[in-house]
């Protein structure tokens, strides 16, 4: 029996559908992702199009169908106004939105993490729209690629070497090929391991076990070199299991050479 439900969820992607019609993909606290026609949405006095906007987060009542729901209403919850404005801003949060893509795409699971994800994009959008700094962009999206790994099961062990399952005290190294961490001696041979500094690997730590709101005592520490190296040593290993490699920075490249 098709049914209405009601969820909470956030537009990482709309695509048109016809001239009137708009396909929306969001993520939503009750269902993961979903993907739903909002009718009339093209119509320059909708008032559904303003609420399918890339980044907002609404509160829907929808009609279930076999391929695709039908949006009955929306009421906005967060437009995370300020994304729009800044490029940073905007590349890392479609970024994230790539991101979820690419992992969540199991259409309808009833996955009892749904919710902590959803409160996670919600978190790290909310905090990217009020940053002020890069700095603040960076962290928050930081500690998104490493509490959502964690969340989908493929979290990293900052403290532990793979291999021979001691705790790495320091010298650690960073294995590619088994994307994990392993001690200086276990590494011996493995090309695909990179050196992580002490600190760098503590940082991240702290990122995974603190609560997303709280502060942590490095986090006014992190300057951008670091911060920049952290998100790239993560997107590489985010990039390395998924079956899809993020592509927004390098569409941003192409448009900035
Ligand atoms: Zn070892």
């Amino acid at each position: 029996m098709k049914k209405n439900y009601t969820t909470e969820a956030i537009n990482l992607k709309n695509y048109p559908l016809n001239d009137n019609d708009s396909i929306i993909v969001m993520f939503s606290k009750n269902k993961g992702l979903i993907r739903a026609i909002a009718k009339g949405a093209k119509r320059p006095k909708s008032k559904l199009g303003a609420r399918i906007q890339m980044f907002i987060a609404n509160k829907l009542m929808l009609f279930e169908g076999k391929n695709l729901d039908t949006i009955q209403e929306a009421q906005s919850l967060n437009t995370f106004s300020k994304i729009r404005n800044d490029l940073d801003k905007l590349s890392y949060s479609m970024y994230i939105a790539e991101l979820i893509n690419n992992f969540c795409s199991n259409h309808y699971s009833q996955d009892e993490n749904n919710e902590e994800i959803y409160n996670l994009i919600f978190n790290t959008y909310n905090k990217i729209s009020n940053a002020s700094t890069k700095e603040e962009v960076l962290l928050s999206v930081l500690k998104f690629q490493i509490k959502l790994m964690d969340t989908l099961g493929w979290g990293i062990d900052f403290k532990m070497c793979s291999v021979c399952q001691k705790e790495i005290e320091t010298n650690a190294l960073f294995s590619f090929s088994l994307g994990s961490f392993v001690c200086f001696k276990c590494a011996k041979g493995d090309l695909s391991c990179i050196k992580i500094h002490d600190k760098i690997r503590e940082f991240m730590q702290t990122l995974l076990i603190s609560d997303f709101n709280l502060q942590t005592k490095y986090d006014k520490l992190a300057n951008i070199m670091v911060l920049e190296k952290c998100f790239n040593f993560m997107k590489k290993y985010i990039d390395n299991i998924s079956h899809k490699k993020t592509k927004i920075f390098e569409v941003l490249d192409c448009v900035s050479q």
